[in-house]
Formats: C-alpha cells, structure tokens, sequence
C-alpha cells in the first residue's frame, strides 16, 4: 500500500493543479557485487586460522606456514604482514574472544580503534605497502575490466539521458575504500565523493550521523537522497533483503541482482530507458508477490 502512495505521477513536467507535483528520478548503487565484480571486503580481507572456517577457502602455502586468501587481489598477502603488528595483535586478541577462547571484553573495541587509527582504508594501506599495482590492478579485479567500465559509463550517460540523476552509492561497506577504488579507476567524475554514502566512514568506525545502527538502506535513500516524497528512486542491489525493503516500505524500487558477479551495464540501461509507467507497473508487481 504504501508502495502505491509513494511513487508520484508518471507525468512530467507540463503538470495542472490536479496532477501531482513534479518529482524526480535519481539512480543508486550498491558497492560490492553491483558496481564491484568481487566482493571487495573479501578482497581485502586477510586469512588468518580464524577465518579459515569464515571464508571457507583460505589455505596454507606449500611450506605450510601462510594463510593465503584467494579471493586476495594479490595472492601474496600474507596475513601476518597485511596489517601492523600492534593492529594484528588486536585482531588476535579480538578472534580469540570472538571464539570463546579468551576473555576480552574490549577486544571489539579496541581493535576497531586501532584500525580506524592505523588502517582507515585497507586498500590505501595494501597499496603503500606494494602489494598492488594501482589502477589497472583495481580496474581488472574490482571493476571486471576496462570493457565493463567504458559499458558502466556509457551505461550511466543512457540513464542521464533518460531523466536518472545520481547515480549515488548506497554501501553497508567501508566509504573510504569505495572512494579510493573509484579514483584509481577513474571512476570517481561519475561517482564523486559526496555521493557516496556506506555504513562505516573508515575500518572500524561507523556512519553515525548518516547511517546509525538499525538503519536500513531505504531509510538511508528516504533520509539522505530523496529530497520530497514523491522523488522516485531506483536501487540496483544484490542482496535480496535490500530491495526487499525499498519495495515494502515503499520509499524506493528495486532490482536485485542474483548472480553476484556484479551488475551488467545492459541490464541497467534495460532499467532505465522503461517508461516511467511501465516501470512502475513492474515494481508494483514486484512488491505484491513479495
Ligand atoms: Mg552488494
């Protein structure tokens, strides 16, 4: 119901006192597995023995003494180096609590301060200490490619070109990092700084002025992007229950992508060049089968 109340008048801009008043269609993001091929938070993420069972994939190399990640962008990150010794340190007293080997009442917190201090953004550090190349490295790995991002680009003018602003990225990830992987490829003229909004600012440090915990992604999209009511926004995510919730509350519509190897730039331009009626249309259907 409130799906229906929300979404505005299809009509555009010669509008009379009886139609609706003019709205606006804005286009948002997610980062990891829409914009992103890989799940960059993976990406970055180091083995150690206690994430071997959480990423079900880390290994040993051949002597037996490293954890290797391979989701790593550089498979030689080695865990013991990929973070400063008295953040590693934390991060083992931290698992250790985590599996009930240890009391450490603070260990949460503390090493969520030290690396919100030492390591603000993972990829910048893993990048000073050598273990990428740069630009090409994160276009290949993060982007899928030069192709994909000359077809995301061209994907975004379609959508422009079509009456979409933004487009915003709305990222339960790390804002620091999205930032640096967009400028190293080049992509941060069209996804600029400020509209980039994540739930942690930094490693560590949570978004609490504009994504306090318990918030949803359309709360954000309803708090920080709409600007009236009645603006339409379109969200492309690949978790279900983000969509989910736009759709339900009725403050956004949604495409939820189901393959997680990111989002196709046909696919968003099949998006957002639908009329404004037929797209409501299928989001209404949509939301009365959820
Ligand atoms: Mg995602």
């Amino acid at each position: 119901m409130g799906f229906l109340m929300h979404m505005g008048s299809p009509r555009g801009r010669a509008h009379t006192p009886d139609d609706p008043p003019e709205h606006k269609k804005i286009l948002v993001l997610d980062f990891d597995e829409t914009l992103s091929v890989n799940h960059m938070y993976s990406l970055l993420t180091w083995c150690d023995e206690f994430n071997v069972g959480a990423y079900g994939a880390c290994h040993k190399d051949k002597d037996g003494e490293h954890m290797l990640h391979p989701y790593s962008i550089n498979p030689a990150i080695r865990y013991s180096v990929s973070l400063p010794p008295e953040v590693f340190e934390a991060k083992t007293a931290y698992d250790l609590s985590e599996h009930g080997s240890d009391e450490c009442a603070h260990c949460a917190a503390e090493y969520d301060r030290l690396m919100s201090e030492k390591v603000p953004d993972v990829l910048a550090y893993q990048i000073k200490q050598g273990y990428f190349k740069g630009g090409s490295e994160v276009i290949e790995k993060i982007f899928g490619g030069d192709e994909r991002v000359r077809e995301l680009r061209k994907a975004i003018e379609v959508a422009e070109s079509h009456g979409w602003e933004g487009p915003w990225v709305l990222s339960k990830g790390v804002q620091a990092e999205i930032n640096t992987a967009l400028e190293l490829a080049g992509l941060d003229d069209i996804f600029p700084r400020e509209r980039v909004i994540a739930a942690l600012t930094t490693r560590g440090k949570r978004n609490e002025v504009l994504w306090p915990s318990g918030t949803r992604k359309c709360d954000v999209i309803q708090q920080n992007i709409k600007t009236k009511a009645q603006d339409v926004a379109l969200l492309v995510d690949d978790d279900a229950e983000n969509v989910r919730d736009c759709l339900q509350s009725g403050i956004c519509w949604g495409v939820e992508l189901s393959d997680h190897e990111g989002l196709k730039p046909s696919t968003l331009e099949y998006f957002v060049v639908m009329a404004e009626d037929s797209l409501r249309e299928l989001m209404v259907g949509i939301a009365n089968g959820i």
